[in-house]
């Protein structure tokens, strides 16, 4: 990724470096705060209005109040416009903003309000499509802790579960719940095959709702691919027919070994590509600028 040209924040598009956050901002001291990773494809964001709902969800839940959702559409628009950005992945935070008094959110000022886009190399796709390697997280994903299913800023266990997959040379990590069983990746959703049945941990799990995995559901549903939600004990993860994560940037990436041990026979399953195929054409068909026809190829 290049380094961003352009910011909008605080409702103003800015040269990235003059965006400043004050060090009294309850995000930046205790990550309070909550954002969305939406991805942009030919320039126009995919499920924006869904990213939007689960961003008023999320605001309920830790009581912020958001600016106006047009206003952010159109900085982001600005944004993308302005630094040329045809792929990228943008993001919106909104935290809390200044404290006048420690830990008292009743001196909150203003919440920051930051847009933010990077571009991306759309080749990265066809590499993550021949399927990714993953571990197991020491980290715990607990299903009843409170800020269950909130995209929050404060994002530290996600960051060092995923350290680990690096350290190990993954490109993710599984993440367990306190019972040990399987919910989510450090920064995606999972998903397994067991014969011909798709299974992935429920919402109540303590997992994000996922908008790839609430996607992935819908045109699994139209393909009419069996479906059950469940927790996943990590034997049954290994031993699935087909294994695979989904994220606003990773789409549907196959997985294909599991620490030293393959994936059925190590390579993407059917099914898996089938609904990485599918999630495709649904995100060609809502970004496709009006009026143009649809990708010939639409396998890409
Ligand atoms: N779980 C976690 C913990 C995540 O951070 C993400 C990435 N935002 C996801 C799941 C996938 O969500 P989405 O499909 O909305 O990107």
């Amino acid at each position: 990724m290049s380094a961003p040209i352009h910011v909008h924040w605080n409702g103003r598009l800015v040269p990235a470096d003059e965006a400043m956050v004050s060090v009294f901002d309850a995000g930046f001291l205790y990550g309070d705060g909550i954002y969305e990773t939406l991805r942009i494809y030919r320039g126009c964001p995919f499920g924006f209005d869904r990213h939007w709902r689960r961003l008023e969800h999320g605001a309920r839940g830790v009581g912020l109040s958001l600016p106006a959702r047009d206003d952010v559409r159109r900085g982001l628009d600005e944004l993308l416009r302005a630094d040329d950005l045809p792929s990228a992945v943008a993001r919106i935070t909104i935290t809390r903003g200044r404290l006048a008094r420690r830990l008292d959110l009743s001196s909150a000022g203003r919440p920051s309000v930051l847009v933010t886009a990077e571009a991306i190399d759309p080749g990265a796709d066809d590499a993550r499509a021949r399927g990714v390697r993953v571990v197991h997280s020491s980290y715990v994903r607990p299903s009843d802790h409170s800020l269950a299913g909130v995209k929050s800023t404060n994002y530290q266990v996600s960051l060092l579960a995923r350290n680990e997959a690096r350290e190990q040379g993954a490109a993710e990590v599984l993440v367990p719940n306190q019972h040990g069983h399987v919910v989510e990746a450090a920064a995606a959703n999972v998903f397994v095959v067991e014969g011909g049945v798709l299974v992935t941990p429920p919402l109540r799990s303590g997992i994000l709702g996922g908008i790839t995995r609430e996607v992935v559901l819908e045109v699994a549903g139209d393909a009419g691919l069996p479906l059950r939600q469940e927790t996943l004990a990590p034997e049954r993860v290994e031993a699935a027919d087909e294994v695979f994560l989904t994220g606003t940037t990773i789409e549907v990436t196959p997985v294909v070994t599991i620490g030293d041990r393959p994936v059925a026979a190590g390579r993407p399953g059917p099914i898996t590509l089938d609904l990485r195929r599918r999630y495709r054409e649904r995100v060609d068909a809502e970004t496709r600028p009006s009026g143009s026809e649809a990708p010939s190829d639409s396998t890409r």
